[in-house]
This record gives structure tokens, sequence and C-alpha cells, in this order.
């Protein structure tokens, strides 16, 4: 079975921000976008991916379709190890992190949808099967930078059956705000995105402490300062999570090997696809660390998520929000905070070509 052709499509569905948005990656937050890869085969069967993401999306797109593409086209598509290996070695040079793992990630998910297909079973079957049929999925709010939005949004969230709830938020304030909307039953994670030095995080750190925090993620920067995290670690009971900015499992080893989290967090459209993202899970297993997937999209990524996560015990980041339409239904649509796990052939659905013609980016 041979690659025949390998497309990108970029789409961009408005939802409802519900704050004063702070903006994103230098724009404003009202649009989510999203580049699936579509790979075809000789074989008559499609695989659908997705390479993050946002703002990086043209740069994305280029790399793999000036860099990786030419590359695969006629390989054999179910020899997905072998030519992730190659496709890795080969474009080395261009950078190992950033557009063009993403895009290798994109097409990995893709091939992967293809080999589940093939074999008639929903992908996690291809796994070794599930512990768990309903995953729970927590709320990752967007930065408001409100107390008060902060506060609406997390009850809101409660209100709706989240047991987890996790914030974008920088201060004591909006912690608090939370912590009063949520109640002492609710998980509150807050994500602050690698703001701080090793010594401002421990500070921090100390003063998020008398909300009971589940996890504090990414609070130093730069993300690669895996010496500083594990200083954060020592210094403070509140687990640290980070994995969102780390690709392939060399970095995370490098993560891992520093003591630095409590969870680690690969993103399966960055970290080099669900080839990688399967290594990654073995190395957190064996370092007893949690896996706590990052997943803030709604394509293909997302589904594949839901099947990695299949045997873990940690829930599913998913936005909080909905869009005005979305590639699969209901499916990424959450009931009482638990999404089933897709039980169709490869990710379990492929995406609403009518939503697609929709929201085309040209
Ligand atoms: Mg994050």
């Amino acid at each position: 079975m041979k690659i025949a052709a390998i497309e990108t499509i970029h789409i961009s569905i408005p939802f409802i921000h519900h704050g004063p948005s702070t903006g994103f990656a230098a724009t404003n937050f009202d649009n989510l976008a999203t580049l699936i890869v579509k790979v075809e085969t000789d074989a008559g069967i499609t695989g659908y991916g997705e390479a993050f993401g946002y703002n990086a999306i043209p740069a994305t797109r280029a790399a793999i379709e000036q860099i990786i593409k030419p590359h695969l086209i006629g390989r054999d598509a179910t020899q997905i190890s072998a030519l992730m290996s190659e496709i890795q070695q080969t474009l080395h040079i261009f950078g190992r992190y950033g557009p063009v793992l993403y895009g290798i990630s994109g097409i990995d998910i893709a091939l992967w949808d293809i080999a589940s297909k093939a074999a008639g079973l929903p992908l996690y079957r291809l796994f070794g099967g599930a512990s768990r049929t309903e995953l729970p999925v927590y709320a990752s709010l967007l930065r408001y930078g409100d107390p008060e939005v902060v506060r609406d949004r997390t009850a809101d969230a409660v209100s709706q059956g989240y047991q987890y709830v996790k914030l974008h938020e920088r201060t004591v304030p909006s912690i608090r705000a939370a912590r009063e909307a949520a109640g002492d039953d609710v998980a509150i994670m807050v994500d602050v995105n690698c703001p701080w030095t090793v010594q401002q995080s421990i500070r921090m750190a100390r003063a998020f402490e008398p909300y009971d925090i589940f996890w504090l993620e990414e609070p130093v920067w730069p993300p690669e300062n895996f010496d500083g995290l594990a200083e954060v670690t020592a210094a403070t009971p509140v687990p640290i999570a980070a994995g969102e900015n780390y690709c392939t499992a060399w970095q995370f080893k490098a993560l891992l090997d520093a003591g630095a989290v409590t969870y680690a967090q690969p993103s399966v459209t960055k970290v080099g696809g669900i080839t990688e993202f399967r290594k990654v899970a073995t190395l957190a297993e064996t370092a007893n660390v949690l896996l706590a997937p990052h997943s803030p999209y709604f394509g293909p990524g997302f589904l594949a998520t839901l099947h990695l996560a299949a045997t873990s015990t940690e829930p599913v980041e998913r936005f909080f929000g909905n869009l005005e339409a979305t590639l699969f239904g209901d499916m990424v649509n959450p009931t009482n905070a638990l999404l089933p796990l897709p039980q169709g052939p490869g990710l379990g659905c492929d995406p609403d070509p009518d939503v697609i013609r929709e929201y085309l980016v040209e």
C-alpha cells in the first residue's frame, strides 16, 4: 500500500472566548485554526492527521508541502516506524523542534489512521486495547486576565460536571477566584506558559499552595531548562507539569532524567506523532511520571489523543468552549465531562467535508 498523495487543509472555526481576550501568539483569539493532513493511498484508504497549529500553520503547511511530502510520495504507508525514523533523520538539519516536526507529526497520525482502517479496528485496539471506554476530560479555560471572568467561567465548567478545571492565569487573585467558585472538591490546574525564572517560579508556586493546585504547568522560562524545573519540583509540594514544548522522546528523556516533573505532557501534533508519543509514554511509565497529554485542539490530533489515553489514568485536555461547528459532530463535545472512546475504524471518524468546505482558509 503506497502513499499516493498528501494534502494539507487549513480551516478556521469561530468560537466565543467569553472574556477580554489577552491575545494568543500575537493575535486575537476568537477563531480556532486547524491544519488537517490528508494522506491517500493507492489502496483507496485515506487517513487524516493534524499538525500543530494556530499561528504557525502557514509555516507548518509549507514544511509539509515543500520539505516532507517529496520524501514520502510512493513510499509504503504500512512501514510507519521505519518511515518516521528515516524522515526524522533525513530532515534533522531543518530543526528537531517546530514546523518540520509538527508536519511529521501530522503525517504520522494519518498513517496510523490508515493502518487501523486497514485492520478494520479502532486505533486503540492496535495498541493493545483500553482500560476505560469513557475518558474524563478537563476544562482547559482560556486566559482572561480578570478574576471575575475566571470565577464565572470556572463556575460554568463545574456546573457542566467538570471535576478538573485548568486555568491559564498567573496571579493569586485569579487562582483564588477559581477556587472559591469551584469549591473544595474540584481539581484546579494552573498553566502559566513559561513566564518566570526559577526563583520567581518557586515564589509563585508557594503563593498558590493555599489554593490546593493539582499541578502547576510550565512555570519556568525557557521550557528546556530541565534543571531549573527540577529545582522548582524540589522546592514546592505543588506537582509540576510540562511537555507541550518538547519534541521527540529524546527531549522527554532529558526532562525525566532531571527529575523535573510529576506530569509529562506530550502533544501528539508536535512531539513527532503517535509513534513518538508512545515512546514518551513508555519513558514516563518507567520514570514513575504520569502522562497528561496536551491536546487543546479539535482536529484528528484530538481523536488520536483519546486513543493514546485509553490506558492512562489522567484526564484529557479539552479547550473549554464550543466551536461554531466541529469536524466530528458531538464526538468532541463531552457530556458530564466524559467523552466516549471512539469505536469506529481508525481514529473513529473522518473530518466532516461540509465543515471543511464552510471553514476553509484559502
Ligand atoms: Mg499548557
